[in-house]
């Protein structure tokens, strides 16, 4: 199996990598839904994850969701793994590599990967709800545990992540698209593929090869042509070679 997708790699003109929170584990910022995840835990101050990373719950009660986003969503001194290295070093050599990611913690950028496009947003970017004013992660975090306040208006600061009940945006959401249609290879890699509409992504993809990486089953294992049930650091180191 490794020799078919090695050799589809080396021929290939447009690879694409979607990755999802799997992808990071390995750095050490936990994932969703594996045993290990966030959402083991079932309630944070009686409140379930899920509803804390919501829009309604962010304006509602702004100080439990930095509590949260401070203590389990934010790992700034995480360092990118062997996988998001493998990927970047792909690009180095040469290949059209574009890493299509649900995450918001800017690893594949930290690794060196140029084409990233970040669908959830970025822990890195930050923005005033009422002046819009940017601001670094720095900034948000030298209020911590407090909510971050802006220095112009003094209105609340929040991070440049979608949260539940969001749109994502649309012209990412279509440079996604058009970057899968075009694909010869696409890797859907340490996502459980049921976070709509990221997951649904895949369905664009018309190439020849879709290799899924994860360790657990995810929601699309039916229409892959190759499924790894292993860590991706591990797996991506050998099958790039780097
Ligand atoms: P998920 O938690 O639903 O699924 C992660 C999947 O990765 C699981 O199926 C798990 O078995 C697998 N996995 C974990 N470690 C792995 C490894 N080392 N190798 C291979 N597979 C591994 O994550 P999701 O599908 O990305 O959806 C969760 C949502 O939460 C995303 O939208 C994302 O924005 C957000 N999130 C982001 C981060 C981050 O930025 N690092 C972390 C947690 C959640
Ligand atoms: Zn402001």
């Amino acid at each position: 199996m490794y020799e078919e997708i090695k050799r589809k790699l080396k021929n290939a003109e447009k690879i694409v990598f979607f990755t999802g929170a799997g992808m990071s584990t390995e750095s050490g910022i936990p994932d969703f839904r594996s045993k290990q995840g966030l959402y083991r835990d079932r309630y944070f101050n009686g409140y379930p994850p899920e509803h804390i990373l919501s829009r309604s719950f962010f304006s509602e009660y702004p100080q439990i969701f930095y509590n949260f986003y401070f203590e389990k969503i934010l790992h700034a001194g995480a360092n990118p793994n062997d996988g998001h290295k493998a990927i970047a070093l792909l690009e180095s050599k040469g290949f059209e590599v574009t890493v299509i990611t649900q995450n918001i913690d800017g690893l594949h950028t930290k690794a060196g990967s140029s084409a990233v496009i970040e669908l959830h947003g970025s822990v890195y970017r930050n923005y005033c709800t009422k002046c819009n004013k940017r601001f670094k992660l720095e900034y948000l975090e030298s209020f911590k545990p407090d909510i971050p306040l802006c220095d112009e208006c003094s209105n609340i600061v929040r991070p440049d992540v979608i949260l539940y009940e969001e749109p994502l945006d649309q012209e990412l959401f279509a440079r996604a698209v058009s970057r899968i249609a075009g694909a010869d290879i696409l890797f859907a890699i340490g996502s459980s593929l049921t976070v709509f509409p990221a997951a649904g992504l895949l369905d664009y993809f018309k190439g020849e090869m879709l290799v899924i990486i994860n360790r657990d089953t995810t929601g699309y294992d039916k229409k892959a042509d190759f499924i790894i049930n292993e860590s991706c650091g591990t797996v991506l180191k050998d099958l790039t070679g780097y």
